[in-house]
């Protein structure tokens, strides 16, 4: 599902290796950037059995990945982690 996106990221320095193990590679790229309010659920059961969900999850949040499925979340979910995180490092900050 990478494709270009991938290899720009890569020109620029990012270490996207775990990708080479990524379980969506092959798979229909539209299962991963659906229309809106269409299902995200077989793209998710693909990310459910991925070993680097890990990575490809935290790549997505730090890069404010805006569009697509990404480690089995949506980027409402990601926002959401993307949140959680600045709320915990302004509380760290302020003790
Ligand atoms: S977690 Fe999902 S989107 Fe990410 S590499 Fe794995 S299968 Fe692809």
């Amino acid at each position: 599902m990478f494709g270009e996106f991938i290899e720009a990221l890569q020109a620029e320095g990012f270490d996207m290796s775990w990708q080479d193990f990524a379980n969506c590679r092959g798979a229909d790229p539209d299962l991963f950037f659906p229309e809106r309010g269409a299902s995200t659920r077989t793209a998710k059961g693909i990310c459910r059995e991925c070993t680097v969900l890990d990575e490809c999850l935290e790549f997505a949040i730090v890069s404010s990945e805006k569009f697509g499925i990404w480690g089995a979340m949506s980027e409402r979910e990601r926002r959401r982690i993307r949140k959680e995180r600045q709320v915990t490092a302004a509380r760290r900050k302020a003790v």
